[in-house]
This record gives structure tokens, C-alpha cells and sequence, in this order.
């Protein structure tokens, strides 16, 4: 499953590149006519009626609500999203790249010191150079993924 998201759904987006989804988002696109470039196969994300009625014959999800967290409900359940389809933290939150381990010596001087005394495993994004390690953010977002298929 893969996705796009409106402008208006960046908070969206990050939560679904955290739980290991493609998505692109718009508003990090500067091109004007965003969901016209994207393949297909692409589920629309949107809180826009316009879009909504543009792409009517698309593959598309009308969001309804305002929180981040209930939009990722909404997705989990109206895709029927299953708990095997997530691929936890192994995508660039920024950029969307798909993620890779990093030896823990060539992590260290490009992390702060006191996060690589701390932590064992790293991972880098090759795109946009990113260093992701196993933080509390991980931790408090791996409990928002959970709850989400409670
Ligand atoms: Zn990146």
C-alpha cells in the first residue's frame, strides 16, 4: 500500500513513513499539480473537497478528522490495514527513503556524543543523510502504533 497525502496531511504523512509506508506529500513537492505526476497504484490522502472531487475516479480516502492519529485510525481501518502490512521505522520521516543499518563506529561524530554512548544501533538515509537511532520519540511513537490495532 502506498500513499499520497494533501498539503494539509504532513503530520499524516510522517506518522505512515514512521510505520514504514511510501508516502509522498504534497506540500514537499513543488510541483503545482501534485496528484496528476503520481502513479496510480497511489491511495489519494486528502481533507480537501476539491481533490476529492477532482480524483473522484482514483483510488482515494476522503480524511475526515482533524487529530493525526484518529486520520492514521481512519486509514487502519478503512484500508484494512493489518498489523503484518507495517514495516516499523525503516523509512526516512523526512524524505521517504527506505532506511539502512549503520555501523555503530561510523555513527559516532555524526550523531551527538551523548547518543552514541547511549545507543547500539543506528540507521542512515541515504537521500538526505538523516541518522536515525532507537530514541524515546521511537518508543513513544511504536506505543501510538500499537494502540492504533488495539
Ligand atoms: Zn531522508
Amino acid at each position: 500500500m502506498r500513499f499520497a497525502t494533501d498539503a494539509t496531511l504532513g503530520k499524516l504523512g510522517r506518522h505512515l513513513r514512521t510505520a514504514g509506508f511510501d508516502t509522498l506529500c504534497q506540500h514537499q513537492n513543488r510541483c503545482g499539480d501534485f496528484f496528476n505526476t503520481i502513479d496510480g497504484q497511489r491511495i489519494i490522502l486528502t481533507r480537501t473537497m476539491a481533490v476529492r472531487q477532482k480524483f473522484k475516479h482514483r483510488h482515494l480516502l476522503f480524511i475526515r478528522d482533524n487529530d493525526p492519529l484518529r486520520q492514521m485510525m481512519q486509514v487502519v481501518r478503512e484500508l484494512g490495514v493489518q498489523p503484518n502490512d507495517l514495516r516499523p521505522f525503516s523509512r526516512c520521516i523526512a524524505c521517504n527513503t527506505a532506511i539502512a543499518p549503520l555501523d555503530r563506529d561510523e555513527a559516532r561524530g555524526r550523531v551527538p556524543d551523548y547518543v552514541w554512548q547511549r545507543h547500539r544501533a543506528f540507521h542512515r538515509c541515504d537521500s538526505c543523510r538523516r541518522i536515525y537511532w532507537a530514541g524515546s520519540h521511537r518508543q513513544r511513537m511504536g506505543k501510538r502504533l500499537d494502540a492504533i490495532f488495539k
